[in-house]
C-alpha cells in the first residue's frame, strides 16, 4: 500500500531553543533514516506552508498576525505574551516559529488533498501533530494546531465522519475539547492520568472517550483497553478518514511521562486502524528521546507502508542511529533495532 510522507525540511535546523524538550532533527532524522531504509511503497512529497486563509479555517487573525509578527521582529510585546501565551518558556521565540508550525499544517492540507483527490489512503506527517494549540493561544509546545485545521478543512470538503486517536501521553486537549459535542468526529484521547494539562478527565460517550491512564500502562493493558472500549465504538461510527497522533512521549524510555508502552503498542494500533478506516492520517506528537521518538515513527511508516521486512537496519541505518547525540547515553538496542523488545503482540 502506498503511503504519502509530507515533509519540508524547515525541520532540520529548526530549534525551540538550547535547553527546549523539543529536541533538533527530530523530523528530519524520520526523513534521513527513512531514505536509508529505502521503503518502496514510500512516495515523498514537499508540504508548503499555510496560506493565512488556512490557518483561519481554525485560528483567529489577530492570533495568527501577532505569530507572524513575533517571528519577524524575533519578539513580542508583554501584552501579547499574555494574550496569546507566546515568548514563554514553553512556547518561545525562535527563528521559524512561525513558519515552521505554519507548514505542519499545510502537510496536513496537501494529505487532506491527497486523499480527497483519491491519490493515496495513507498518509504519514511526522511534523504535524500539535494536539495542544488553542484558536487564539500556544500551549505546550504548540502554536498553530494543525490537527484542528485538518479536521475542519475535511469537513469543508464533505468529509462526514472523522475519528482522531491521540495516544501521546498527555491529553490532546486542543482537538478534544473543540471537537467535544461535534457528533460527527469521534474524539478519543489515551493518556496519562494528571499529567500535564490535567484536564482529560474520563469521559466515555459515543463520539468522546478521554482515557486517562495510570503510571506504568504497558502494551498489555493498551490492547486491553483498546480491544474492550474502543474498537467497537470506532467500528460503529464508520469513519471515512482516521486521524492518528502518535506522540512518542508514551513510551518507555521517555522521560517526559510515567508511561510503559512499547513501539509495538503504536505498530498495534496502525494495524487495527487499517480495518477501521479506509484513509488513515498518521503524524507525530510529543516524543522526547531523540532514538525512541525516531524508531517509533519509522515503526509506524514502515507498518503503514506494509514493509516491516525492511527494519533490519544496515550498517548505515546503525550509523545513522550512532551518531545522534543527546544528554543521555543511547541503550544498546536503541541502536541497532527499530522494533522494541519484548514484543508482546502476536499480530
Ligand atoms: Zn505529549
Amino acid at each position: 500500500m502506498n503511503v504519502a510522507f509530507i515533509y519540508n525540511d524547515i525541520y532540520r535546523n529548526s530549534l525551540f531553543g538550547e535547553n527546549h524538550p523539543i529536541t533538533e532533527k527530530r523530523i528530519s532524522n524520520v526523513y534521513d533514516l527513512s531514505k536509508i531504509i529505502g521503503f518502496k511503497n514510500v512516495k515523498y512529497y514537499k508540504s508548503s506552508i499555510a496560506s493565512v486563509k488556512e490557518l483561519s479555517i481554525f485560528h483567529d487573525k489577530d492570533y495568527i498576525t501577532a505569530l507572524y509578527q513575533a517571528e519577524k521582529k524575533q519578539k513580542v510585546t508583554l501584552e501579547n505574551m499574555k494574550k496569546f501565551n507566546i515568548g514563554t518558556t514553553s512556547n518561545p521565540i525562535f527563528k521559524e516559529m512561525y513558519r515552521r508550525h505554519a507548514v505542519a499544517t499545510g502537510s496536513l492540507i496537501l494529505g487532506s488533498d491527497l486523499i480527497l483527490n483519491k491519490k493515496f489512503n495513507y498518509i504519514f506527517s511526522p511534523g504535524s501533530g500539535a494536539h495542544h494549540g488553542k484558536k487564539n493561544k500556544a500551549s505546550g509546545f504548540c502554536y498553530f494546531n494543525d490537527i484542528a485545521t485538518c479536521i475542519l478543512y475535511l469537513k469543508k470538503n464533505n468529509i462526514k465522519k472523522i475519528v482522531y486517536f491521540d495516544m501521546d501521553a498527555h491529553y490532546g486537549d486542543g482537538v478534544m475539547e473543540y471537537f467535544k459535542f461535534s457528533e460527527d468526529i469521534l474524539t478519543i484521547s489515551i493518556h496519562q492520568k494528571n499529567l500535564w494539562p490535567r484536564n482529560g478527565d474520563y469521559f466515555y460517550e459515543d463520539n468522546f472517550i478521554s482515557f486517562p491512564v495510570e503510571e506504568g500502562f504497558n502494551d498489555t493493558k493498551f490492547k486491553d483497553i483498546f480491544e474492550k472500549k474502543i474498537e467497537m465504538k470506532i467500528k460503529q461510527f464508520k469513519p471515512e478518514v482516521a486521524i492518528l497522533q502518535m506522540g512518542a512521549d508514551c513510551l518507555i524510555d521517555d522521560h517526559m511521562s510515567k508511561l510503559c508502552l512499547t513501539n509495538n503498542s503504536m505498530k498495534f494500533t496502525i494495524e487495527k486502524f487499517k480495518n477501521l478506516s479506509k484513509n488513515i492520517i498518521v503524524m507525530g506528537g510529543g516524543g522526547y528521546n531523540p532514538w525512541i521518538t525516531l524508531r517509533a515513527w519509522i515503526y509506524n511508516l514502515a507498518t503503514l507502508a506494509n514493509e516491516d521486512s525492511k527494519l533490519n537496519l544496515n550498517s548505515k541505518g546503525k550509523d545513522f542511529l550512532k551518531n545522534i547525540k543527546w544528554k543521555k547515553k543511547p541503550k544498546q538496542n536503541w541502536l541497532n533495532e527499530i522494533t522494541d523488545l519484548p514484543n508482546i503482540f502476536s499480530l
